[in-house]
């Protein structure tokens, strides 16, 4: 029976993982559990950095960004005697089990430490959505938000110089946050893995866009690690009517206050992980899927592919 767990933020952090770790706290100890906070990570359990938590630990954190345990990378969690160091140090704390919040590599991570004995559950927690067995991550909707004000407040600037904006916003070889902001912002194009890159393509819109539609600016998002934004600036300055300006988000993706949306699946899907560690299930990650909080073995959850978006780059292209 469980009695103890441990909860961790690992990999890049989000919006929204506060929310987790409150809900975690919250609904575990008003079961009766023990909760410890542990920080940075898989690097706070190697090195036994972790704190009682009680009510008040996550008193005042819903609406803050970022995690107040911290996050951290540590490579080396990949090797055997890591990991049983991480299971010696939760034994002697007693800690029967464990609350991932992160990524898929976190995910792995947790995966490793239930097949050495120690129960864990994975949560979503990435700006990215690029988790599989989730329609949704913690931190996505927050950092949507986030792109659509700055492209908003780019198009209006945009305008009055007859330029055209090419926006690179994050994903990590995922387009979902550049797709949702190209939709919302009513972007002319966007350019992400799913769509793959073709210059001449770009160029020819943009062209048609100025010649033929006589638009007064265009926005074009990228998402990151697709192509230079730079370049493809200066390319369309070149070849196109339209001055080209990019603009790289960057890490202002990351922060800010998460919005109710993913307050709303984080305490769900933090109430969902305790929930399954009482029911003495481990190795199981929970995610948001047509609506639903469901949980799905973390090894599956790795296999799956992420949900298609085919029929939203066919929205996008009937909206344009
Ligand atoms: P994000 O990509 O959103 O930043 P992530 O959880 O995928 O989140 P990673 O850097 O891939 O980020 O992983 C976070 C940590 O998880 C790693 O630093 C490492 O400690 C652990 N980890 C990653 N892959 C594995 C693996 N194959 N086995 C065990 N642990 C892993």
């Amino acid at each position: 029976m469980v009695r103890k767990i441990g909860i961790l933020t690992s990999g890049g952090d989000a919006p929204g993982m506060n929310a987790a770790i409150r809900s975690v706290t919250r609904v575990a100890l008003n079961n009766g559990l023990e909760v410890y906070g542990i920080h940075d990570g898989y690097k706070g359990l190697l090195e036994g950095n972790m704190v009682p938590m009680n009510r008040q630990s996550v008193s005042d954190i819903l609406s803050r960004g970022g995690t107040i345990l911290g996050s951290a990378r540590l490579p080396s969690f990949r090797e055997d005697a890591v990991q049983e160091e991480c299971v010696r140090n939760l034994n002697d704390n007693k800690i029967d089990a464990l609350v991932v919040i992160g990524g898929d590599g976190s995910y792995r991570g947790a995966l490793a430490l239930t097949q050495r004995g120690i129960n864990c559950i994975g949560m979503p927690g990435t700006i990215d959505n690029d988790i599989p067995g989730t329609d949704f991550t913690i931190g996505f909707d927050t950092a949507l938000h986030t792109c659509v004000e700055c492209v908003d407040k780019l198009r209006d600037t945009s305008s009055s110089h007859h330029r055209c904006s090419i926006v690179e916003v994050m994903g990590n070889h995922c387009g979902d946050l550049a797709l949702y902001t190209a939709i919302s912002c009513g972007a002319e194009m966007v350019i992400t893995p799913e769509t793959g890159y073709d210059e001449l393509e770009v160029l020819e819109r943009l062209r048609y866009l100025d010649e033929a539609v006589h638009k007064k600016h265009a926005i074009v998002i990228v998402s990151e690690k697709t192509t230079d934004v730079q370049a493809l600036s200066s390319k369309i300055s070149q070849n196109t009517g339209f001055s080209g300006r990019a603009t790289v988000l960057g890490h202002i993706q990351r922060g800010g206050t998460p919005t109710p949306s993913d307050r709303m699946i984080a305490s769900k899907m933090g109430e969902k992980a305790v929930d399954l560690l009482l029911e003495g299930i481990g190795g199981h990650c929970v995610g948001i899927i047509d609506n639903e909080i469901t949980s799905i073995p973390i090894q599956e959850a790795l296999e799956r592919p992420r949900k298609s978006r085919k029929k939203l780059y066919r929205l996008f292209e009937r909206l344009f």
